[in-house]
């Protein structure tokens, strides 16, 4: 039984607050592989006050809502590492195709016809009704017109981390490196304000950026204290290419324009050889693992195991639509631990666990927003997602973690809370914002389906 309801106790000193969630499991990543049975989540101003047990929570709190969910597991909210949210629009449009050849003869000649502010906030609603269902509260950007993905983040009551995005060439967006920092800085400076929105430096990649980009990048970092979202080592040819250019890997070419940090927000990382792990390591770089996209792009498998074994940290990312071609963080996790026990044939590597807090607290680090997010601890943000398993299919359960990342998918998201605020009820989106956004989507997405097809078909 699952319920909600006013409740108040009835003698002694309790303390007033707004919200008491009473659950069958917590996971609160910290520490780290607790599993709590039978607890409860106080809430108080979008703020967690306690996690105890329930009865306990019964005695010291006088709740203004009360929920049950005795069926249920909960976790901090799930953090998408690496997505480009607009690219929903793009799914499925260039598939069976290798990275340059996808980018260059599909994604980057229908992006040049079609970009502009509305493509991104229809695209950027889609990708926030999906993520949201899936039980993701927060994700890292990276895209033209943030603005119009701040504004799709805003009406889903999401959080996000709006890359900056870099490139030398020019798009509808900007002009030149120099263009795109000045206007995605204005648009931080704009977006300053809000409480739910962070913002990131996104230069492309090492093929697209050059060594006085990056340079003005670090320097820009350090002083406004951002993180570096930046695609790395995705393919071979990636690093055959900086090798012809610069005489060096790109990773050797990185770390002499000081770009290795803790501040670095490395995305794939497919090919790392022995002295890059250790660099990482020595340099606190995380790395954002996407496992669907490196597999469907033929990229290869990244050395997951061998990175953790060296203390390198892990988040996880779905890339985006148009690379995946879904936005299912929980598919990811799934396909993470398989992956690295497959490619190192070792069934103990990347438990249950360290795959939770990859895609919880090890994302909230990299993003520097861990004082905040992450894990289920007093003081941080009410951001969780309550996961039901009292479905036949997902019977019987016997370590619950096992169970989030091996059997339950995004389908037994029942509940999600982000500075608790509801934002997914029984599976459905709740605010009166995100519905007005669903709907508005729904008539915008025929019309963008028709444009993207006729792109398709004067391509081929
Ligand atoms: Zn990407």
């Amino acid at each position: 039984m699952s319920g909600c309801g006013e409740w108040r106790a009835s003698a002694g000193t309790v303390q007033d607050i707004d919200l008491l969630i009473e659950a069958r499991w917590i996971i609160p990543v910290e520490p780290y592989a607790t599993v709590l049975e039978d607890h409860a989540i106080a809430i108080d101003g979008g703020v967690i006050v306690a996690l105890l047990p329930q009865a306990l929570a019964r005695e010291r709190f006088a709740a203004r809502k009360l929920e049950v969910l005795d069926h249920h597991v909960l976790t901090p909210g799930l953090i998408n590492l690496h997505t480009h949210a607009a690219m929903t629009l793009l799914r499925g449009c260039g598939d069976d195709l290798p990275l340059m050849q996808w980018l260059t003869t599909r994604i980057w000649p229908i992006e040049n016809a079609l970009m502009g502010e509305e493509f991104v906030l229809a695209g950027s609603r889609l990708a926030c009704s999906e993520m949201l269902r899936g039980g993701v509260t927060c994700f890292s950007d990276m895209y033209f017109f943030p603005d119009a993905t701040a504004r799709a983040v805003q009406e889903y009551g999401m959080r996000a981390c709006l890359g900056i995005p870099v490139l030398e060439f020019p798009s509808a967006w900007a002009a030149d490196a120099n263009a795109y920092l000045t206007r995605g800085l204005a648009c931080r400076d704009r977006l300053l304000n809000e409480p739910r929105l962070s913002f990131s430096l996104a230069p492309h990649a090492p093929y697209t950026v050059a060594d006085a980009t990056f340079g003005r990048i670090t320097t820009l970092a350090e002083q406004l204290d951002l993180p570096i979202h930046l695609h790395l080592h995705e393919t071979e040819d990636e690093i055959r290419e900086d090798i012809e250019r610069h005489q060096v890997r790109p990773i050797a070419r990185l770390e002499r324009l000081g770009l290795l940090s803790p501040r670095l927000i490395a995305v794939h990382c497919v090919h790392l050889n022995a002295h890059e792990i250790e660099l990482f390591a020595r340099h606190g770089v995380t790395i954002a693992h996407c496992p669907s996209s490196n597999l469907k792009l033929a990229s290869g498998i990244a050395p997951i195991t061998e990175a953790l074994a060296a203390g390198i940290a892990i988040g996880i990312g779905t890339d985006g639509a148009a690379s995946n071609n879904r936005l299912d963080l929980l598919c990811e996790m799934r396909l993470a631990a398989l992956l690295a026990k497959g490619r190192s044939g070792d069934a103990t590597s990347y438990p249950a666990h360290k795959v939770i807090e990859s895609a919880t607290l090890s994302a909230a680090r990299a993003l520097l927003l861990d004082a905040h997010i992450g894990s289920l601890v007093a003081g941080k943000s009410a951001d969780i997602t309550a996961f039901d398993v009292s479905a036949h299919d997902l019977r019987p359960c016997f370590d619950v973690a096992s169970h989030l990342v091996f059997v339950i998918g995004r389908e037994a998201v029942s509940d999600v809370w982000i500075q608790g605020n509801s934002v997914v009820q029984k599976r459905q989106i709740v605010q009166d914002a995100a519905r007005q956004a669903e709907a508005e989507g729904a008539s915008a997405l025929s019309l963008w389906q028709n444009r993207v097809k006729i792109q398709i078909g004067s391509l081929s």
